[in-house]
């Protein structure tokens, strides 16, 4: 059968591929160390699942309206401007089917055929398609470990065209594992005063973060700000939902409304029970669950960049927020390790992943050939077996 011109362009996600191909070994009974995960590994709280299935036995197993549940858009709009600094009204939030799904929506939304769409290295896999998908062109800042893999403003100034539609700002990020300071922030959205511009802030992170590290919704920056940015999160990371498939975005009326109306005809609601059981996430135990599952994170992430800089040829910034470090390996590039020529983080990957039974993500889907990427959502003891292999592997 045809398959779309649309289609044929969109690859799979290399996040997925390589999580697969680890499972696949596992499978076979490889000892394999998966260091591929973009979820944490740590189950659902007791009391969000006893909500939905509450909500479940209370029969509330319909269709909703498709922007949400009244109650849940308010308990977000609650949740925004309490820990956020947004004055959102309900209707100004949609719920989407996952975090992707809002990525998706709001871009269908908001871009045109034409528009370019400012982002930058190193980037979550789903934006560059996202963007085609919605007949619109990526531009791409490069960025390096010299500014931390964090735009400048005079960057960012240097890459607004007269066809400028969006900047993508995802902070903490995925796979960098950088969060920008609320100064830097505050710094960016100053260069796109006066301008046609508006912001998708990628905010799933926003409550895995270390160290001193200080978070800022960048629509809470200024009233420009504010009136310009879609905010977009979600229940997958901060409540380890990933399965429920739960995200909203918060924006201006008009925009909404508009993923309101993409969203009835594209899914409808998001499934009926997850989002009484969405309600109950954001409610009182939040922030004790919340903060367990972070301080495991951090000490996680604080052992894996350490280890990771003892090595030879390895580079890695501190990991500031999300769960993942992201060390540039590039001057391993042009060695050969037990026969396996290594030119770029995609050898690197599967040569670790042949030759030690370690699987990372290699940098190159991401936007940077020179690094890879480790996830710390997995435990301790796993972390120490898969960085002592690396550190033989490249010893070799
Ligand atoms: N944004 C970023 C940066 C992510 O890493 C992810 C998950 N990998 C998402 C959004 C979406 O997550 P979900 O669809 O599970 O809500």
């Amino acid at each position: 059968m045809k398959v779309s011109q649309r289609a044929q362009e969109v690859p799979a996600s290399a996040t997925i591929a390589v999580t697969s191909r680890a499972q696949e070994l596992k499978a076979q009974g490889v000892d394999v160390v998966g260091f591929g995960a973009g979820a944490p590994d740590f189950d659902t709280p007791d009391y969000i699942k006893d909500a939905a299935i509450a909500s479940l036995k209370a029969g509330q197993t319909k269709y909703t309206p498709a922007a949400g549940i009244p109650p849940l858009r308010a308990a977000i709009a609650e949740k925004l401007r309490k820990e956020n600094g947004l004055d959102y009204s309900p209707d100004q939030i949609i719920v989407n089917i996952g975090g992707k799904h809002s990525v998706y929506e709001a871009m269908q939304a908001v871009l045109d055929p034409g528009d370019e769409v400012i982002m930058s290295t190193p980037y979550w896999v789903t934006y560059p398609e996202t963007i085609k998908l919605a007949g619109a062109t990526a531009k791409i800042i490069q960025t390096d470990k010299s500014t931390g893999y964090k735009i400048t403003p005079a960057q960012l100034r240097k890459a607004i065209t007269a066809k400028t539609a969006m900047l993508l700002i995802n902070s903490p990020n995925n796979p960098g594992g950088f969060t920008y300071t609320p100064k830097e922030l505050k710094a960016l959205a100053e260069v796109l005063a006066g301008t046609n511009v508006c912001v998708l802030s990628d905010e799933i992170y926003e409550k895995l973060i270390y160290g001193d590290t200080e978070f800022v919704s960048f629509a809470s920056l200024s009233e420009d700000a504010f009136n310009r940015t879609l905010t977009l999160n979600g229940f997958s990371k901060t409540f380890s939902m990933t399965g429920w498939r739960l995200g909203y975005t918060a924006g201006p009326l008009d925009v909404i409304k508009a993923m309101g109306r993409l969203q009835s005809h594209m899914t409808s609601n998001a499934v009926t029970f997850g989002q009484y059981a969405a309600i109950a996430a954001l409610g009182a135990p939040a922030a004790e669950a919340i903060e367990s599952m972070r301080k495991e994170f951090e000490r996680r992430g604080q052992y894996m960049t350490e280890r990771l800089n003892g090595m030879d040829g390895v580079e890695c910034c501190e990991a500031t927020g999300a769960f993942y470090c992201f060390p540039d390996v590039s001057s391993h590039y042009g060695r050969s390790i037990n026969g396996a020529k290594i030119t770029g983080s995609m050898d690197f990957a599967k040569a670790l992943l042949d030759q030690a039974n370690v699987a990372l993500v290699p940098g190159l889907p991401f936007g940077c050939d020179n690094n890879v990427r480790l996830s710390f959502a997995c435990s301790l003891e796993q972390i120490t077996k898969g960085l002592d292999r690396l550190k033989e592997w490249l010893s070799q």
